[in-house]
């Protein structure tokens, strides 16, 4: 044998050893990280499906409607006209101009090129904007229930997640609460409204007066607006972008386009933030995603540049959304055991089984699992959204699933006294 042989040999031997005793050791911060929950749900589903059964599935957050066909066709213009290159990092020019074209039209909101970075999706948003920010050991603020990658982001960073219970509000999220949750180590509060899982919605003066609470202690707020336009009159769409200027320096607004547009598999999202935050967030990108796909940028600036045409579609949708939750809440609200609060928006319904926890039922997830293997539905327990006495229930789904589901519920857990007569 060669020397260069020889060489090879002992490598790969070494190499199979490796292999053999799995020497890969996942980081730290990853270590720590749960799985998503919602997702979890959600490969339940399509394992009982790949396994032939009808399964009836209220686990996923995602629009049943297909992207509307202008945007599709802006996107197939996109390709046509050579939007197959690198764009910015921080976006397309032309996609950042009809973002704040946009929302000075919708909202009311001045908002400078400097203050948008366009992101894949509403994740990666979150991501940057959480990375960007915080420090090993800084303390992050999070209601409770939350959405379940809200806490994953905040542990990635290696800061530690506060939780605040907002039961006592009936899950929406007060000023005072938050005031009362703000300690020397508190860097960031993380919002979301409409809220997924609870369907709740923060009223426009609150969520000023909330931002006002954290900035005159020195603490950022993330808000998460992927349900921007899922709420529900009198709830009406707000953002953040539209506060006063001096607040929105401690604002960082994540938008996505996922949900609102039914785009979810598009990838595409973006942040709002003051100059410095947006620089930082911008140089983090480079690093990774660089920017999301440039003839997707290219179909979304169209898109915003059409505003009554997006709007439009929007509000059918909406409306669609508004119609299963009047249908479906007082459903629920008959099957013994569930008890549930009007949502003001987003597409979830967040039943608490709290009274039928005991001999049965320790838990949601056992109440899942019954709906599961009993009735083939799929929901979402509410573990993963520090709720363990709710489950969740997406809407996003037809009328005729909706039904379905909702008399085999009634058949399995009884309706209520008042019901049945
Ligand atoms: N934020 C919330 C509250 C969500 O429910 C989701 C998706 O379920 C996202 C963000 C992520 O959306 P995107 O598809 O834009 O990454």
């Amino acid at each position: 044998m060669s020397n260069f042989e020889t060489d090879v040999a002992s490598f790969l031997s070494l190499w199979q050893n490796h292999a053999m005793t799995n020497l890969f050791s996942v980081s730290e911060n990853v270590a720590e990280m749960k799985g998503s929950s919602t997702l979890i749900a959600a490969q339940a589903a399509a394992d009982l499906r790949a396994a032939g059964r009808d399964v009836i599935d209220l686990s996923v957050g995602e629009p049943d409607f297909d992207t509307p066909e202008f945007i599709k066709h802006h996107a197939c213009d996109g390709l046509e006209l050579g939007y197959t290159k690198y764009t910015p990092t921080a976006g397309l020019t032309q996609f950042r101009k009809s973002i704040i074209d946009f929302y000075a039209a919708r909202f009311d909101a001045d908002i400078a090129m400097d203050q948008i970075a366009a992101s894949c999706g509403g994740k990666q948003a979150l991501f940057n904007a959480a990375c960007t920010l915080l420090n090993p050991g800084d303390d992050v603020l999070i209601p409770k229930p939350f959405w379940v990658t809200f806490p994953e982001i905040v542990t990635f960073c290696s800061s530690n997640s506060v939780f605040i219970e907002t039961e006592e509000t009936d899950f929406v999220l007060t000023a005072d609460q938050v005031a009362a949750a703000i300690t020397g180590k508190t860097k960031l509060l993380i919002i979301n409204s409409p809220n997924n899982p609870t369907g709740r919605v923060i009223p426009p003066e609150e969520m000023q007066k909330i931002v006002e609470v954290c900035a005159a202690r020195g603490v950022y707020v993330l808000t998460d607006e992927c349900y921007l336009f899922f709420a529900y009159p009198p709830a009406a769409p707000f953002s953040s972008a539209s506060l006063p200027r001096e607040l929105r320096e401690f604002v960082c607004v994540a938008g996505s386009f996922s949900k609102t547009y039914a785009m979810t598999g598009w990838r595409i999202g973006y942040t709002i933030a003051n100059a410095e935050w947006t620089k930082a967030i911008v140089k983090l990108q480079s690093h990774s995603a660089t920017h999301p796909t440039s003839f997707v940028q290219y179909a979304c600036a169209k898109a915003m540049e059409d505003i009554e045409q997006t709007l439009d579609a929007v509000k059918t949708m909406t409306a669609e959304y508004e119609r299963r939750r009047n249908w479906l809440i007082p459903q629920l609200n008959q099957i013994a055991g569930f008890s549930c609060a009007m949502p003001e928006g987003a597409f979830y319904a967040f039943v608490d089984v709290r009274e039928m926890l005991g001999d049965e039922f320790a838990a949601s997830a056992d109440v899942a699992d019954k709906l599961l293997t009993e009735a083939h539905i799929a929901v979402t327990d509410g573990e993963g959204f520090g709720a363990d006495e709710f489950l969740r229930f997406s809407y996003a789904t037809s009328t005729e699933n909706l039904e379905r589901a909702v008399a085999a519920m009634k058949e399995i857990f009884g309706v209520k006294p008042a019901a049945a007569t």
